[in-house]
């Protein structure tokens, strides 16, 4: 069966870019009824944080990436990564050497000076240990083959051929006996099983790498898939001045996990023109060969678009509960339980006029506060400017009305303008301004019912 994973480096958020990668990796798993990893590759000790960590962990929860065993962590693995390269030397796979910095760059700078490439010359491998001078603990280097190809079949970029030369006697150990990135990678795959790799196609050269650690090890070498990177909506590999933020930006942006997953989803893989698919459809539907070979550009505004579609089709209650929080973080104020049932009761209507649960926050907080409240400026002109008499007149007829329902009380306001010669509107707007503070809302009817008789009633007192 299947097993992919996902293996961020936890050394900063969880980007655009890794989410999507872990999306690819999650698809494919689920595609197939197999099995997607975490490992959480926190080798370079100085700049893993526990933040990030959590950024991590807390970004896949959000998306709804679920992970099928807990996730693992690579530095706990450090002896095991050490015995696999003691094992490779002691196959004759691996050999020591004792090279300094000093040594290395004035190998470095005659190679410069002579205009070869720029690589490790393998002096080492035959080295007397005898000639080693003292002190100097020895790195664990690959006995890579200096001739031939290294071929990487992979699922997106095709047949990719490096010439071993090209390659040299990676370090799989340092002197002070930790393992490399290289050597833990193909050591932590190969340990956990996994069959496909999924990932960013800045990793392409590291594969071909990385296949020689496994050749070396007689071990299988996964099936490659790397996906072209994310830029920006100019083309430019995509920066912080594009929107490569972290999940957790997105979210507070007001954004749906379902509509970064689907947006995501159609960043680098298609399925015909579909824009909006469905998880079931994406989990039947997703494909390696589907992922296209040319990089994806990231566009806030089709995000956005693929926002509000989801907004309009999500269940009311749930909407709630992502809206309330965006409320108390702008009135400073907790949302009582009235006003969680006139949100649920309005949210209908309110629902299609947002395209983030920002906007969703700013158009229903009306429904949140109890009059007095303050009014916009639009809408104290609107009562300033005869508003008030309409109220006056009109309240005791809404007062009256035989049932409490948006046709009834529209026909009550409608009846109230034919007598006294106004248009509806010059009705409905001192009725807006007087019971949601501004001059946009849901229909006014539905606004009115949603109130209930004795909520509405107090607030067109209090504009009174
Ligand atoms: N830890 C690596 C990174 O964050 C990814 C390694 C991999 O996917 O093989 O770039």
């Amino acid at each position: 069966t299947v097993v992919t994973r996902f293996a961020p480096s936890p050394t900063g958020f969880l980007h655009i870019g890794g989410a999507r990668t872990a999306l690819f990796n999650w698809l494919y798993a689920r595609h197939t009824g197999g099995q997607f990893l975490l490992r959480i590759e926190d080798t370079d000790r100085q700049r893993s944080t526990k933040e990030a960590i959590d950024a991590i962990l807390d970004g896949l929860t959000w998306l709804g990436l679920d992970w099928d065993a807990p996730e693992t962590y690579q530095f706990a693995r450090a002896e095991r990564h050490a015995e696999v390269a003691r094992d490779m030397l002691a196959r004759g796979r691996a050999y020591h050497c004792w090279c300094t910095p000093e040594e290395l760059e004035a190998q470095r700078a005659e190679q410069r000076a002579a205009g070869k490439p720029v690589r490790y010359d393998g002096r080492c491998r035959h080295r007397d240990p005898a000639t080693v001078p003292a002190g100097v603990k020895p790195v664990v280097r690959l006995l890579a083959p200096s001739e031939g190809e290294t071929v990487v079949d992979d699922q997106v970029q095709g047949t990719v051929r490096f010439s071993n030369d090209q390659l040299d006697d990676l370090v799989l150990l340092r002197g002070d006996g930790t393992p490399t990135y290289m050597l833990a990678v193909v050591v932590d795959d190969h340990d956990m099983g996994i069959t496909h790799v999924i990932r960013g196609d800045d990793h392409l050269t590291n594969t071909a790498r990385q296949s020689l650690i496994y050749q070396a090890n007689d071990w299988p070498t996964p099936t490659f898939a790397h996906i072209p990177l994310i830029h920006g909506p100019d083309g430019a590999k995509l920066s912080k001045r594009h929107g490569a933020l972290g999940v957790d930006a997105y979210r507070d942006m007001g954004l749906l996990p379902e509509a970064v997953r689907n947006y995501l989803l159609r960043l680098g893989w298609s399925h015909g023109d579909d824009e909006i698919i469905s998880d079931a459809q994406a989990i039947e539907w997703f494909d390696l060969p589907a992922i296209g070979r040319s990089a994806a550009r990231f566009d806030m505004a089709r995000l956005t678009n693929l926002n509000y579609h989801y907004l309009r089709t999500a269940e009311d209650a749930r909407l709630v509960d992502l809206v309330v929080p965006f409320i108390e973080a702008n009135t400073g104020k907790t949302v009582d339980k009235t006003g969680r049932a006139r949100l649920l009761a309005g949210m209908a209507g309110l629902k299609e006029r947002a395209k983030t649960l920002i906007e969703l926050a700013e158009s229903s907080a009306f429904y949140t506060v109890e009059p007095p409240f303050s009014f916009t400026d639009k809408a104290a002109r609107i009562l300033d400017g005869g508003g008030r008499d309409v109220l006056t007149a009109l309240k005791p007829k809404l007062e009256a009305a035989t049932a409490w329902e948006d046709a009834v009380l529209e026909d009550i306001a409608r009846a109230h303008a034919e007598e006294t010669g106004l248009k509806l509107g010059a009705v409905a707007q001192p009725l807006r301004a007087a019971l949601t503070g501004t001059t946009v809302s849901p229909p006014i009817f539905e606004v009115l019912r949603v109130l209930g008789r004795e909520d509405a009633m107090k607030r067109i007192d209090a504009a009174l």
